[in-house]
């Protein structure tokens, strides 16, 4: 067995709020995020907890960041 075989190393953990526990479904990058939530964090638009900075206020830009990565056709529910 693997010491390098966890899935979730190789998955960005930007957590959104949107519908309960998804993750962003884009690769890593760095730092365990994704190029784009990586870029939010360098930006200071995310922490590195993947939670959005309560002073940005800008709507459009927090949805952006919140739902990247994930699918917002439907109302499937993920678990886990
Ligand atoms: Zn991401």
């Amino acid at each position: 067995m693997s010491r390098f075989g966890r899935r979730d190393v190789s998955q960005c953990k930007f957590r959104t709020s949107w519908g309960g526990a998804r993750f962003c479904q884009d690769p890593a990058y760095l730092e365990g995020f994704c190029k784009f939530h990586h870029a939010a964090l360098l930006r200071g638009e995310i922490n590195e907890r993947g939670i959005i900075n309560e002073r940005l206020s800008d709507q459009r830009r927090r949805r952006e960041i919140n739902f990247h990565g994930i699918e917002t056709g439907d109302s499937t529910y993920v678990e886990g």
